[in-house]
């Protein structure tokens, strides 16, 4: 059973996320308040003029990358690096996980948030999938793979040539490790997975729901962890290793709408990040997902979405209603 769990207090929404309690605070009017960074007034030309000032010395432009990117153990890739026509999957030269790599997305140094063509996201995906695998091949203790995508430095990207990261780690990370043990005791209790019952449940009320395919359902999620948050829950799918080339060009497809969605709200910085059980593991209790989040448009000197409640009181304050982010969404994923 989903429960949306809701409570008024003042002006404030406080929501518990239905699988984990996790609390997120938000009050819409906060939005408006005053932001004493630049404005979105200056935004166009700050982004564009923050992709040209950053292309010289750039390491992942075609220029330079084959000097300034190294090779993975051939016992892992046997050709180095893998390709995948725009995609390059490469060693993360500063990795902060084991078996982590860099997947570039294309030749062009910037592109805004509504130039990811739906290929280019399928060949960076599908890139990200078969590194993983060849990991998963080679390292046997390495099972359970994370993807992540930040682009623009405000979502802590710090090279602004669009890239993906992706690892592979020995368990799954702190997170994930709980969502899994939930969705775990929540199919013994239902004898149903949350990631069947939460799709179904969103597009019967219709408030969140944004769209579907057939490899996958999109929503604004209740609780958001993170402004404008939504989600990408997969239909029969657990592990990223497991994503065949038309789901994950479904995903890409999805994923484009929901970018142009954010184009549309004057988004201009966001993380995308894998939920994603260990590989070769088909759970009934668990679907792969991603969860999308935008952060503050990069211009300047601007007030960041992620503050003392977040870093160090557990629980997160957000601007914006998953029902309007929905609502405002919808109209470019039943355009495609
Ligand atoms: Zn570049």
């Amino acid at each position: 059973m989903i429960r949306f769990g809701l409570k008024e207090v003042d002006s404030v929404q406080l929501r518990f996320d239905p699988l984990t309690g996790a609390e997120t605070r938000i009050n819409p009017s906060r939005a408006h308040r005053m932001k004493q960074g630049y404005g979105n007034m200056l935004a166009q030309t700050t982004m564009e003029e923050m992709g040209r000032l950053s292309r010289p010395g750039c390491p992942f432009c075609p220029d330079r990358v084959e000097e300034s990117t190294s090779t993975f153990p051939l016992d892992m890739v046997p050709e180095g690096r893998i390709k995948r026509r725009h995609s390059l999957v490469v060693p993360n030269i500063h990795p902060f996980a084991p078996n982590h790599g860099v997947v570039i997305l294309g030749d062009q140094h910037f592109r805004r948030p509504d130039e990811f063509g739906p290929e280019l996201l399928t060949d960076n995906l599908l890139a990200a999938r078969d590194f993983v695998r060849a990991v998963v091949r080679s390292r046997p203790r390495s099972r359970h793979p994370v993807y992540i995508l930040n682009y623009m430095p405000p979502s802590a990207g710090s090279i602004v040539h669009p890239h993906s990261q992706v690892w592979v780690e020995h368990r799954p990370v702190p997170n994930l490790r709980h969502i899994l043990r939930l969705s775990r005791r929540y199919f013994n209790r239902y004898g149903r997975a949350y990631w069947d019952d939460l799709p179904a449940k969103e597009k019967h009320l219709g408030e969140r729901f944004i769209g579907e395919n057939a490899s996958l359902s999109v929503l604004a999620s209740f609780a958001p962890r993170g402004f404008r948050e939504v989600q990408f829950i997969f239909k029969g799918v657990s592990s990223l290793t497991e994503v065949q080339d038309g789901q994950a060009a479904d995903m890409a497809q999805a994923l484009r709408c929901v970018l142009l969605g954010y184009r549309s709200l004057g988004v201009g910085s966001f993380n995308l990040a894998s939920f994603s059980a260990g590989a070769e593991e088909t759970p009934d209790h668990f679907r792969l997902s991603f969860r999308l989040i935008s952060r503050p448009y990069p211009a300047g000197v601007y007030t960041n979405d992620s503050g003392p409640t977040e870093k160090l009181y557990g629980f997160r304050v957000v601007d914006t209603l998953p029902e309007e982010v929905a609502t405002s969404i919808r109209p470019y994923f039943s355009r495609s």
